[in-house]
């Protein structure tokens, strides 16, 4: 019989990178993972398309697939409802696939409850500064958004204990590569190889951080 994949909660702050980090991981090993893709009530950004990027969907489409059990987990964030659909979760853990699903605090938590074995990793830049220059950049989101983004990222950097790794996403390449060994140690049963990864092994950092998000939310 298939082995059963893992399920792999990637959370970080809005701006961390982590959308081109998924997509590096899943170009470059084809096969060994799937992307979850989410269902949300926020209209699409330029650009985003439906089925890929999410599917967009309206607040009665989701009120209704939360009636028929159709979500491993859903969340509010900044004003919008997001879950993760079942179906698709399921059927690629039952065929040996790691199966990604990028979401935020709420949700990583609810999926720890119900899959114990999940791995949950937070990504991050290496300062809050990094964040807000991406998250202006992108171009797609007014002030008011990004302020209330940058304030979201204040109360998730309260929750970082909660997860398993921190992975720095200084590069792409770097955390990619960081990333799957993470994956396929824990799999493989050789946690104790990913022990400076752990989030406990970065406190030091993670403090700054969240000096600096609320240094940012205070509107410096
Ligand atoms: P964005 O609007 O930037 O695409 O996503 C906003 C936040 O929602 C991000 O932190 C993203 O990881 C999270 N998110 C996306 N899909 C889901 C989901 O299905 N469930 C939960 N709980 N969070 C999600």
């Amino acid at each position: 019989m298939q082995e059963k994949g893992r399920l792999v909660v990637i959370s970080g702050f809005s701006g961390a990178g982590k959308g081109t980090l998924m997509q590096a991981l899943l170009e470059q090993h084809k096969g060994e993972y799937a992307l979850s893709v989410s269902a949300t009530t926020r209209q699409p950004r330029p650009g985003e398309k439906e089925g890929i990027s999410y599917f967009f969907v309206s607040d009665e489409k989701f009120d209704e697939m939360i009636k028929e059990d159709a979500f491993v987990e859903y969340a509010r964030y900044v004003n919008h409802s997001y879950g993760t659909p079942r179906a698709y979760v399921e059927e690629n853990l039952s065929l040996g696939k790691n199966v990604i699903l990028e979401i935020e605090i709420q949700g990583a938590l609810k999926v720890r409850e119900k899959y114990p074995d999940a791995i949950l990793v937070f990504v991050t830049t290496e300062d809050a500064n990094t964040l807000h220059d991406r998250l202006a950049g992108r171009g797609t989101e007014a002030e008011d958004v990004i302020a209330a983004r940058l304030a979201r990222a204040v109360e998730e950097a309260e929750g970082i204990e909660e997860y398993d790794y921190l992975v720095v996403n200084d590069t792409i390449q770097r955390a990619c590569d960081l990333l799957h060994t993470l994956i396929t140690n824990v799999r493989e049963g050789h946690q104790e190889e990913n022990h400076a990864y752990r989030v406990s092994a970065h406190m030091d950092l993670i403090q700054k951080i969240r000096k600096e998000l609320k240094e940012y939310s205070k509107g410096e």
